[in-house]
This record gives C-alpha cells, sequence and structure tokens, in this order.
C-alpha cells in the first residue's frame, strides 16, 4: 500500500482510496488491463466505483507518468504500470498484450532527428500470432 501510495505523490496526484487501488491493480497486474478488466476486478471491493471514475484515473496517471496508455488494440485501450521504454506484442488472435524488450539503440532519441520537438513517449507495437496461440 505505502509503495503505491508513495508512486502516486511522486508524481503529484492526489492520492485518494480509489487512485490506489486503481494504481495498486495496475502494479500487480502486468497484463495491460482495460478499464472494463478493472473495474470488474474492483468494483465489487469499492461499490462506489463507476467506470467513468476508472477511465478518468488512468488518464490523470497517464498524463502525470506514473502509468502509460497503450493504443496497441485500437477496440481496447489498455493500461500499463512499467512506464520504462519497451516493446509490446499484440496477439490477433487471443488478444493478449506481451511486453518485450527493445534495443538500447531504438531507446535514444536523438535531438537533430526530431526536427526540435521535444519527445516524450517512445511507442513499440508489434502484432502478430503468440507463442501459446501457435501451439493450439
Ligand atoms: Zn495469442
Ligand atoms: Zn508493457
Amino acid at each position: 500500500m505505502e509503495v503505491v501510495v508513495e508512486r502516486l505523490q511522486k508524481h503529484n496526484i492526489k492520492p485518494s482510496m480509489q487512485r490506489i487501488a486503481i494504481m495498486k491493480y495496475l502494479m500487480e497486474h502486468r497484463t495491460h488491463p482495460t478499464v472494463d478488466e478493472i473495474y470488474t476486478a474492483l468494483s465489487p471491493t469499492i461499490p462506489t466505483l463507476s467506470k467513468t471514475t476508472v477511465y478518468n484515473t488512468l488518464k490523470i496517471l497517464s498524463e502525470q507518468g506514473a502509468a502509460q496508455t497503450l493504443t496497441i488494440d485500437e477496440r481496447n485501450t489498455c493500461y500499463d504500470a512499467d512506464t520504462s521504454t519497451h516493446a509490446h506484442f499484440l496477439c490477433k488472435s487471443c488478444g493478449r498484450v506481451y511486453d518485450l524488450a527493445c534495443d538500447d539503440a531504438v531507446k535514444k532519441v536523438v535531438d537533430t532527428d526530431m526536427d526540435g520537438h521535444e519527445v516524450q513517449e517512445i511507442h513499440y507495437y508489434y502484432k502478430g500470432i503468440c507463442k501459446q496461440c501457435k501451439e493450439d
């Protein structure tokens, strides 16, 4: 619990009970959950929680850099507590989103290549059929 509160405070987010619960869920479930998944998992213990609150909280977490928003699956925006630059793989068959390491060289942003723009996020998306689906 303390780790979660500290993380929110570090990113200038007021640690309300609902925000703590959502951040905690995201940190414990590295499966890149969607708003629906988080809402379904938390609503039994937090009856006052609404989908809108989950959505708005995830938006704040992303804006403040405590989490990242992934749009790899255009039908289901998903969220990741791991804000380091890493690649994602979407399985077109089961819809799971996997973490993939990405080469250090591609993480570097060279100022001259960005035409003066300030890069704040880098996303690498791969899509295909995951190893588990290939086995079935
Ligand atoms: Zn799959
Ligand atoms: Zn990830």
